[in-house]
């Protein structure tokens, strides 16, 4: 199946080819021409396989030249709505399709005019969105197509309040698109208010993590997850790495401590204002900085060429979180690592990944690590065979050490 047999512009096409894609992705092959007949449709696939393209390109195709917004792209994230921004302005750049990027922490002046100007596809945070329509500056009476990306996020309770509303803002007759990597059971009904007859479209599993991933879980005492992550950094060839805490405060100390130990180290989170967060994940996408320490806001979506690896400091809490942050590494093909520290305390949330990604994931030990105890060795005993040597304080490897 080629590009040009799905029923995109010439335009859009040409958008494609200039970057080098030479077919479409399973996602885009089924969605691509739903997509075109109007059809409102619910996808999902693997993280990093094409879900953006799979609704800009027929998207861009349908819209033509300018008659004002009549496309609505939701993101959870200010750093997701730049990317998916900057796609629609790659895959559009031969089409004659205005595209503006609306996020809260930056000034008014630059959307305002944005907005006077005339945009056909608005790409935005709901918080700011919300703000602009109150402001009487946007007016969502003319879209025509709404997309919620990543709406397992979109409909959760944080956001759900404000996604109803910008929902209530567009006109009813309305194609509506919704994708993720995880969509859980339970969407059909959460999502049933916002669909009319919905298409399915499932690549793989709902729930899939990236398959080129391999995951690690390192059991540790809580006392020396630091430790243990500056030992995994120094025992692990990695281009780039990208370490998830659960609190902004974890993010920052661990941050400055990899930097007193040299690591060259950035950091991501809501609290850092929007230069501060643009320049953060602009250096280590650059590769100024090998080690980006971040919370969940980067978990979702973004595409960072050449992550090798993703540590979860902390386990996330909700074991779809999971699958969305090792979805940084390992992405169009590429191989990557996912490792986990885990405590005691987090077995339950461990188990819960293990069940959701439907794998058992190798307990490892790292060689010379002076461990202390921690009950979750026991877990680890019971679960796999330990080699000779296991309850030595020095620390034996039973899982396969990489690299
Ligand atoms: P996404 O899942 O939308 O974040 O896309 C993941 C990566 O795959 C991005 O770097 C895209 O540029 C790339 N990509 C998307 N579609 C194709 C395609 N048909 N051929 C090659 N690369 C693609």
């Amino acid at each position: 199946m080629s590009f040009q047999n799905l029923g995109l512009s010439d335009a859009v096409v040409h958008g494609v080819q200039s970057l080098g894609y030479v077919e479409p992705t399973p996602i885009q092959e089924q969605c691509i021409p739903l997509i075109l007949e109007k059809k409102d449709l619910i996808g999902s696939a693997q993280t990093g396989t094409g879900k953006t393209a799979a609704f800009a390109l027929p998207i861009l195709t349908r819209l033509g030249s300018r008659k004002g917004p009549r496309c609505l792209v939701l993101e959870p994230t200010r750093e997701l709505a730049l990317q998916v921004e900057n796609a629609f302005q790659y895959y559009g750049r031969f089409s004659e399709v205005e595209i503006g990027v609306f996020y809260g922490g930056v000034g008014y002046d630059r959307q305002k005019k944005l907005l006077e100007f005339g945009v056909d596809v608005i790409i935005a945070t709901p918080g700011r969105l919300l703000d602009l329509q109150q402001r009487g500056l946007m007016d969502l009476r003319s879209i025509e197509i709404l997309v919620l990306d990543e709406v397992d996020r979109m409909l959760d309770m944080g956001f759900l309040p404000d996604v109803r509303k910008i929902v209530e803002l567009c006109p009813k007759q309305r194609q509506t698109l919704l994708f993720s990597a995880t969509i859980p059971p339970e969407i059909d009904s959460l999502a049933s208010w916002v669909l009319q007859n919905p298409v399915v479209i499932d690549i793989g599993i709902r729930r899939a993590a990236a398959s080129t991933v391999t995951h690690a879980f390192y059991p540790v005492a809580a006392a020396q997850k630091f430790d243990l992550l500056v030992q995994l950094l120094e025992q692990t060839h990695y281009e780039s790495v990208i370490v998830f805490t659960r609190t902004k405060q974890a993010a920052d100390e661990i941050s400055d401590r990899l930097k007193v130990l040299k690591h060259s180290v950035t950091v991501l989170h809501s609290d850092r204002n929007q230069r501060e967060r643009i320049a953060a994940l602009e250096g280590f996408k650059k590769g100024t900085y090998e080690v980006l320490v971040a919370t969940d806001i980067a978990a979702r979506g973004l595409d960072i060429a050449g992550v090798t690896h993703v540590i979860n400091y902390d386990i996330p809490l909700h074991p779809e979180d999971y699958v969305h942050r090792i979805g940084r590494t390992g992405r169009a093909e590429q191989a990557g690592d996912a490792f986990t520290l885990v405590t005691a305390e987090e077995l339950k949330a461990m188990l819960d990944i293990e069940r959701l990604i439907d794998q058992k994931v190798p307990r490892v030990r790292l060689k010379d690590f002076p461990y202390v105890y921690t009950a979750l060795f026991d877990e680890a005993k019971q679960t796999l065979k330990p080699v000779k040597g296991y309850r030595t304080s020095r620390g034996v490897s039973y899982g396969r050490q990489r690299r």
